[in-house]
């Protein structure tokens, strides 16, 4: 009589790192601990070919232009617009129902208009998801980055309204 096939082994997923209210922070990997660290100095900077110098996002080990396995952490200088945005509304963890309706903006850099990041538009770097009021939002508008400590060693970037 012959075994069984048995399920492989699974590892249980890991639960998602919180802040103390309940928050989700970022888990980085391998290839994106340096925008973290970058982060945590006050610094928004995107990984780029250290062979072509294209800048690319999210991180990852390999250039898809010239294939290079080389690469470096360009300094932006935190401007951009507002590429698109929405409004999330619950069913939400708790600590974001609490806020909602709050905003999830996608902005695109003035340094690299390609390059496209999700965030929040606050009004200073420490307020809450809901400062800002939905009607202030628009597509194109100016915006520029902050950054907020989340928790201990963990700092993300947020948007500011360039014209408050
Ligand atoms: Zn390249």
């Amino acid at each position: 009589m012959t075994a069984l096939p048995t399920e492989p082994a699974r590892s249980a997923e890991p639960a998602p790192a919180t802040t103390g209210d309940g928050l989700l922070l970022p888990v980085p990997d391998d290839d994106g601990a340096p925008f973290w660290e970058y982060a945590r100095r006050g610094e928004l900077r995107v990984q780029a070919c250290a062979a072509c110098g294209v800048l690319r996002f999210p991180p990852r080990p390999c250039c898809p232009h010239c294939q290079s396995f080389d690469s470096e952490w360009r300094r932006m200088s935190g401007r951009g617009r507002i590429w698109s945005y929405v409004f999330p509304h619950p069913p939400l963890l708790p600590a974001y129902a609490e806020q909602a309706p709050y905003n999830a903006i996608v902005v695109e850099l003035l340094d690299a208009p390609r390059i496209r990041l999700v965030g929040n538009l606050v009004t200073s770097a420490d307020a809450p998801l809901d400062s800002v009021d939905p009607s202030r939002l628009r597509i194109g508008a100016g915006v520029k980055v902050a950054f907020h400590a989340m928790a201990d060693g963990v700092t993300v970037p947020r948007w500011l309204l360039e014209r408050p």
